[in-house]
């Protein structure tokens, strides 16, 4: 036996499975054999694999001596696995051992599991799917459930008559039986056991899209199929774009795209069959936002590039899930922004990467890679650091490189290490290897310890000096001798536009040689670290903001906010900046001042209020007045964002009366189908529309949820509702989530009723009240998120409560994130503290 408890012994390993499920949607139910082929390394009469909440009722072998034995099988509930001990022992060599298991389809968004929907006739009906990422796989079939142990698969389903059978492989045969058909999918290319699909139930398919010999179909419950077309565009952009990127043909036969009702996660990169939650793969593109749009661009080329980064190539183990994540991130955005580079995906990054780094600047951040011993220590990997900070220093070490000498250490890694598993620092040797650049070391650097660095710059004409510390929003005297290696690119701004000189950072300070001032460090804006300049520097950079490019105007706005709100910089800073910003017109500067807005306009006094929503009516009127209410035919798209982000600030922090009954007169309109609305305004008058609303209002957002004839209206509204500012109704929406809100949408409905304006501590208290009950319904991985809100909470006597009570209900599955939101919510209320009186004496009315 092996000493780790989470790794399966070595001595028989698996090569290929047979599966056979037959699924009963009724009783809900299911049976499964497994038929393994196997070696067996070494004369052992015990097999020991992955199962857990299946009853085993045989398991017989054939081994390399021709003989057949049936063992007998013990259950370890706790550590999740079968051992088989077989009365002789087995030969070496290759082995057939045959395992025959029952199980229930759960209603736990894990494992082999049930999601619903009802149907136009007023019926309920059942889709059985799967999701096996990280360990559930084994809540199916028994299995050597780790990412190294990779194996083929062939699979068959029994599929009732009428519905739709889907796996991982196209249907290579399908057999009549009695009410169903058995059906057949093609053989696998040797993979992980947490990428294995299948999934039975009343499912429409569009007629399949050729991509290069690649057939691609949507998948969807019937009535939706028609809001498959923008998915079926970006499906076959991603196909081809990273087929490309890549230099390796797509690794699977087909590629199905399948929209479920209830998933608890974004997508899953199902080798082939990629499943996703409604609103990330439908969408109306005629109805929807940009923002909206993007996401479901940026999903489906998310998922598509993990069929290479994760599939094809695969972690050895949980501890490497960060970079599998981290890159589909970064080749997202790559993707989306070769699809449709009017969108401007890297400059809009920037604000994902903004949110990264507010965690990241906490005590209790944590690496981007860490020690990983059970698969639950790796639940925490599932968050902005792996994501959005992990993409964003991937997309730091591209830019520092050059793009092409990059992708040419992507292709060399990929190449090398194809149908294989490998470490983290398997990636940084090829990049070093095509590149010749000290990658591994800048790397480590980075992943390793958590936080990331503030830059300070001094000096001027000639030569400047730049040094490192850890930037953290509550100051800690003892962290001084973290360190990275910073990829700096400076450039001048007399310097011809794209021109710089690369520097990299390694000791406590430097000096770099500069033509002339003013200068930027962080030149195009994509090294991941805050920046200081000294005051003259400073003055000298906010001469003239439009020298700067978008991204530098998004760090210059962001670093100086995260200055104001760590008590690193008075907060006249701020005001000073954000009144320069009277000609921006990139929306993703704007998301960064109106983050300091948001959170102001809850730490004014209320008597202020009114003064403050005047001064945010200045300094956001003349940008709605010159962008106007209508879309005009050939402006930008980053202009017909910012419309809509400037309208719900107006409308909602800028108390703007006029706009609040424009706003609220258009969306009659749309209600009642009166005239059409550019979409992109139709999240901000949503929003402006709860931010007003009273009951007649919140009854008709029900009624706009419950007919919604898009996913995205649904969210829309849905996620809105915790935005009223009623107690009384906010309790209401709490309590819906307990009936009529999915259990997938409900941790983020959760988290927008703490936040809410008025009844965040009513929020507070009714979620303590049914903490059991919430936390049994909401999937482990959400429970995270549906704390969200407790960072508004800033009031000293919700500190404590909010505190004490965590301390006495920890949740194992969101240990580190429950631990950031305390910090969080410390941040802002020690600026609150700190700030009152400023605020207070600047909004006097
Ligand atoms: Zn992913």
């Amino acid at each position: 036996m092996t000493a780790d408890p989470y790794r399966l012994p070595r001595t028989v390993t698996p090569r290929h499975y047979e599966l056979a499920i037959a699924p009963d949607l009724t009783t809900c139910r299911f049976e499964v054999t497994t038929v393994l082929t196997v070696d067996v390394h070494e004369p052992v009469s015990q097999v020991v694999l992955n199962a857990v909440e299946i009853d085993v009722h045989s398991a017989v072998i054939r081994d390399s001596s021709g003989a057949e034995q049936s063992g007998s099988v013990s259950l370890d509930e706790e550590l999740e696995r079968m051992t088989v001990t077989f009365p002789i022992t087995l030969a070496t060599g290759e082995a057939i051992l045959t395992i025959a298991a029952t199980g229930t389809i759960n209603d736990q968004l894990r494992g082999f599991y049930r999601s619903t929907y009802t149907n136009g006739d007023g019926e309920e009906r059942v889709i059985a799917t799967t999701q096996f990422e990280s360990t559930d796989a084994r809540r199916a079939f028994p299995c050597w459930d780790e990412p190294e142990f990779k194996a083929t698969f062939a699979i068959s389903l029994l599929v009732p008559e009428g519905l739709t059978g889907i796996s991982n492989g196209a249907v290579i045969e399908e057999r009549a039986t009695e009410g169903g058909m058995w059906v057949t999918f093609d053989t696998t290319m040797v993979m992980s056991t947490y990428l294995v699909a299948f999934i039975v139930g009343p499912l429409v398919t569009t007629d399949p899209v050729d991509v290069d010999g690649v057939p691609l179909r949507v998948a969807c419950v019937p009535g939706r199929e028609g809001l498959a077309g923008f998915a079926l565009e970006v499906g076959a952009h991603a196909l081809r774009f990273l087929a490309e990127y890549f230099d390796i043909p797509y690794p699977a036969g087909k590629l199905d795209l399948i929209a479920l009702p209830d998933f608890a996660f974004g997508a899953m990169e199902n080798l082939g069959c990629v499943t996703f939650r409604e609103t990330a793969l439908l969408v109306d593109r005629d109805r929807s936002s940009r923002l909206e749009l993007e996401r479901v661009a940026d999903v489906i080329a998310h998922e598509i590039a993990h069929m290479w980064f994760g599939d094809l190539v695969t972690m050895k183990w949980w501890n490497g899930i960060w970079l599998n994540e981290a890159f589909a991130t970064f080749m997202e955005v790559t993707c989306a922004d070769a699809f449709r580079p009017e969108w401007e995906r890297w400059v809009s990054f920037s604000t994902e990467r903004g949110v990264a780094m507010v965690t990241d600047g906490l005590a209790t951040t944590r690496p981007v890679e860490y020690e990983v011993v059970s698969p639950e220590d790796a639940e925490g990997m599932f968050d902005v650091l792996t994501y959005q900070k992990g993409g964003a220093v991937l997309r730091m070490l591209e830019t520092y490189l050059g793009a092409e000498r990059f992708r040419a250490g992507i292709r060399l890694y990929l190449r090398r290490h194809r149908y294989g598993n490998t470490e983290t620092t398997d990636l940084w040797d090829a990049i070093e290897e095509a590149t010749g650049e000290p990658v591994r070391s800048i790397m480590d650097s980075w992943i390793f310890q958590g936080g990331h660095p503030i830059v300070s710059v001094d000096g001027g004409d000639g030569t400047i000096t730049v040094s490192q510390r850890r930037f953290r929003y509550l100051a800690d005297e003892h962290d001084t001798d973290s360190r990275w290696q910073i990829p700096l690119l400076v450039r001048s701004l007399d310097d011809p536009p794209g021109a710089h000189r690369r520097a990299l950072l390694t000791d406590a300070s430097s000096s770099i040689a500069v033509a002339t001032a003013p200068v930027v460090v962080n030149a195009g804006g994509w090294g991941v670290f805050r920046t200081g300049y000294s005051p003259t520097l400073f003055t000298q950079l906010i001469a003239d903001l439009s020298r700067l490019d978008a991204i530098e105007r998004y760090n210059l706005v962001s670093d100086t906010w995260a200055a104001v709100l760590a008590g690193q910089a008075p907060i006249s800073e701020f005001f000073d900046l954000v009144a320069l910003l009277t000609d921006e017109r990139d929306p993703s500067v704007w998301d960064a001042a109106l983050d300091g807005v948001s959170l102001m306009y809850r730490e004014v006094p209320p008597e202020q209020r009114p003064a403050f929503s005047s001064w945010v009516r200045d300094l956001l009127g003349p940008v709605f007045a010159s962008v106007g209410w209508e879309q005009v035919p050939g402006e930008s798209e980053r202009l017909t964002k910012l419309r809509g982000s400037v309208l719900g600030a107006l409308g909602t922090w800028g108390e703007d009366t006029p706009i609040q009954e424009r706003a609220r007169a258009l969306h009659a309109d749309v209600v009642a189908g009166r005239a059409p609305v550019a979409p992109d305004l139709l999240p901000a008058l949503v929003t402006i529309v709860a931010w007003t609303g009273g009951e007649a209002e919140y009854e008709l957002f029900w009624d706009r949820i419950r007919t919604a004839s898009t996913p995205q209206e649904e969210v829309r509204y849905l996620f809105r509702l915790a935005t009223f500012p009623d107690e009384g109704l906010l309790v209401r929406t709490l309590e819906a989530t307990e009936g009529e809100i999915r259990t997938q949408n409900g941790a983020f409905v959760i988290a927008g009723a703490l936040a809410n304006r008025v009844a965040g501590r009513s929020a507070w208290a009714w979620l303590s009240e049914h903490w059991d009950d919430v936390m049994k319904r909401i999937p482990d991985n959400s429970h995270g998120r549906l704390l969200e809100g407790i960072v508004r909470l800033t009031d000293a006597e919700s500190v404590r409560d909010v505190a004490a009570f965590l301390e006495t209900h920890p949740l194992p599955s969101a240990r580190m994130q429950v631990a950031q939101l305390l910090e969080r919510q410390r941040v802002n209320a020690s600026f609150a503290e700190r700030e009152r009186a400023t605020l207070a004496t600047r909004f006097a009315n």
